[in-house]
């Protein structure tokens, strides 16, 4: 049994072990843990309200790690603290992890005011997706500013990613006009700002043409209320020379003041707090039927009719369901 209160207190005091430690908890799939997780998570909140949730996605290659190490160790240089998680599909499959790997960002690991947490994994992306959400709401109850929750660039894992912050940078790496379609439509909508990577040394020009080519789709989309005039952005960074950070970093602030400002800031994460309320719940509750002997055994025997073809997938289903509805 864990002592919550005290490790609640220790990760309010800010605490890095006892940080580590709660990330754990929270991790396991261990039922005793679970009760303790919820309960800690259930104390630590709702501190950690100040800090910044941001998003950030970009396809393996685009930099990632080398912007988050550099624009990390920007905003710890003016003594902000800061926290790096990580949702990432493959370790859902895999057990690897893209911030597994302990020689990614060196320098920012070491920065006492950095905190980096590699991905949980799990059996499922909605599980780490899940996990990875609470995590964040204990490192802001520890006291980091800026939360970033970074993901790859393939599909499902972003639109859970954007669920869980305030706001989404989708880094981009310099191409040509003709590869904009290659980033899916439904990314380009959910990032608020689009950074060109790499525009430095010979890649700048093009980081430029490519920046001009996703600032005019970006103002082909739909204008969404939450956005004040000029967003959502595109930008030029360059993580290994270290240009643009700041810049990417008012962008950030002063959206963020906006959305504040405007009310949208507080109306999203009320919405979120929602829509992982529900989340937990329908989890929860394909879970328990799962785990329940009753409705395992109707599962596997109805699952071997409708592999059998004898019954079609959505009569089983329903009789399933009336099964439960009358416990039968
Ligand atoms: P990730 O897979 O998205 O995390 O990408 P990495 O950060 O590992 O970077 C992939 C490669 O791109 C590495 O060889 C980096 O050195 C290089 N890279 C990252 N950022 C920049 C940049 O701003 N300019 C240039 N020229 N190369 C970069």
């Amino acid at each position: 049994m864990t002592d919550v209160t005290g490790l609640a207190e220790a990760v309010r005091g800010g605490d890095r072990r006892a940080l580590a430690r709660a990330i754990t908890l929270i991790e396991s799939r261990r039922a005793d843990h679970r009760a303790d997780a919820v309960r800690l998570i259930e104390q630590l909140t709702p501190a950690g309200h100040n800090a910044l949730r941001i998003g950030l996605s970009g396809t393996p290659g685009v930099g990632k790690s080398t912007f988050i190490e550099a624009f990390g160790m920007m905003l710890t240089g003016q003594g902000l603290r800061v926290a790096v998680l990580a949702v990432d599909p493959s370790s859902a499959r895999s057990g690897g992890s893209i911030l597994g790997d302990k020689t990614r960002m060196e320098r920012l690991a070491r920065d006492p005011n950095a905190f980096i947490r590699p991905s949980p994994s799990g059996a499922a992306l909605g599980g780490v997706a899940r996990r990875t959400r609470e995590a964040a709401a204990v490192v802001a109850a520890a006291g980091f500013d800026v939360v970033l929750i970074e993901t790859v660039g393939v599909g499902q894992s972003e639109t859970m990613v954007a669920d869980m912050v305030d706001l989404f940078v989708l880094l981009i790496a310099p191409a040509g006009g003709d590869e904009l379609q290659g980033v899916k439509r439904g990314i380009m909508e959910i990032a608020d700002i689009i950074l060109v990577n790499k525009a430095d040394g010979e890649l700048r020009d093009q980081a430029i043409r490519t920046c001009a080519d996703y600032a005019g789709a970006l103002r082909l989309l739909r204008h969404r209320p939450e956005d004040p005039p000029g967003y959502p952005k595109a930008a030029v960074v360059s993580a290994l020379d270290e240009t643009g950070l700041e810049a990417a970093w008012a962008d950030i602030t002063a959206l963020a003041e906006w959305r504040k400002s405007e009310g949208y800031f507080a109306q999203r994460r009320a919405d979120q707090n929602r829509h992982w309320f529900e989340e937990e719940v329908r989890h929860g509750l394909i879970r328990r039927l799962e785990e329940d002997p009753a409705t395992r055994a109707a599962l596997e025997t109805l699952g071997a009719e409708v592999v059998d073809g004898t019954r079609a997938p959505g009569a089983a289903a329903e009789e399933l369901l009336q099964r439960l509805e009358t416990g039968a």
